[in-house]
């Protein structure tokens, strides 16, 4: 395996940071989980847009410019021949001393991982999650923000722990006030009269790359789309629900804190979506050898 890692491609065994990054000390840093599929990177451009925007919110100026960034996504992958991955971009602030303060540290650690995937199995996406709602609150906006992908992600794993404990892949967040926000790593998405709601992000919500994918996707098939405030009620009496996100893609959620959602099968405008979802993965994005590129342009290899 060769890591990108502060400007040059390693082996995996040299690719180690300093016990002084404040990335490791304070989870100072951003991050990103990519996928590329046949031979593309999926979103890239959002992806990238992303991490400069969290960098942005943390004050962290990242060194090099985006197309730059780009171009080590791609080279990464290049580097393991993967035409199919699971991506890890990060910026840490940097190495510094054993202070909090981020003017110690002179210059962002910027490392890239392109590794094999590991997939929700295809069970899941045929039956739905079981997921639960777990007592761990979301970040508050004005404390640590959830739309920052930053790599303190303690609040996430606090609730992860509670999924883990409960037995069940994903759990459900509400924010401080009880609202729905999303769950420990995807979107949630609900499904009520044949229309899609999504809750807005500044209710505590990253903003899912897959998210905004799977909103487009519906607007262009003429399902309506809103941003909306709502609660596990309105979760617990949806006709559908799924949840989004890079690693998940799109999943049915047919059980939530014990009550079916719907029939307690996936729905089909959620089984429409997923298939639409998946076409979209098979266009979208930067190709990764472009010599490969078959002549219909999805990498089919043809
Ligand atoms: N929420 C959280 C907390 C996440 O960590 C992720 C995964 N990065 C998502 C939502 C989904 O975002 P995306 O679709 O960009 O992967």
């Amino acid at each position: 395996m060769i890591i990108y890692l502060d400007g040059e491609f390693v082996p995996k065994e040299r690719a180690v940071v300093s016990v002084f990054d404040h990335g490791l000390l304070y989870g100072d840093g951003v991050f990103e989980g990519i996928r590329a599929y046949r031979n593309r990177v999926f979103k890239l451009d959002d992806h990238i847009d992303r991490l400069y925007d969290s960098a942005k919110s943390l004050a962290m100026e990242i060194p090099i410019a985006k197309a730059e960034m780009k171009e080590v996504v791609l080279e990464t992958c290049r580097r393991n021949g993967l035409r199919d991955a699971y991506i890890r971009l990060v910026v840490t602030r940097g190495v510094g001393d054993l202070g909090l303060d981020p003017r110690k540290c002179p210059r962002p650690t910027i490392f890239c991982v392109a590794a094999s995937i590991q997939l929700y199995p295809e069970e899941f996406y045929e039956k739905g999650l079981d997921v639960i709602t777990v007592s761990t609150r979301r970040n508050l906006a004005v404390a640590c923000n959830p739309r920052v992908k930053s790599l303190n992600y303690l609040n996430n794993i606090y609730a992860r722990i509670e999924a883990n404990l409960a037995g069940v892949p994903e759990a459900i967040i509400l924010n401080a006030d009880g609202y729905v926000a999303e769950a420990t790593g995807d979107n949630i998405f609900i499904i009520k009269k044949g229309v899609l709601s999504t809750p807005p992000t500044y209710i505590g919500a990253l903003e899912g790359v897959t998210r905004n994918a799977v909103m487009e996707l519906a607007a262009q098939r003429g399902i309506p789309v809103v941003e909306k405030v709502f609660t596990l009620h309105d979760v617990y009496i949806a006709d559908e629900c799924f949840l989004t996100g890079t690693a998940a893609e799109v999943i049915p959620t047919v059980k939530v804190d014990g009550r079916l959602i719907g029939d307690g099968r996936p729905g089909e405008m959620t089984r429409e979506l997923i298939a639409a979802f998946r076409e979209l993965t098979k266009v979208d994005g930067p190709v990764i050898f472009p010599e490969e590129l078959s002549s219909c342009g999805c990498g089919c290899g043809k």
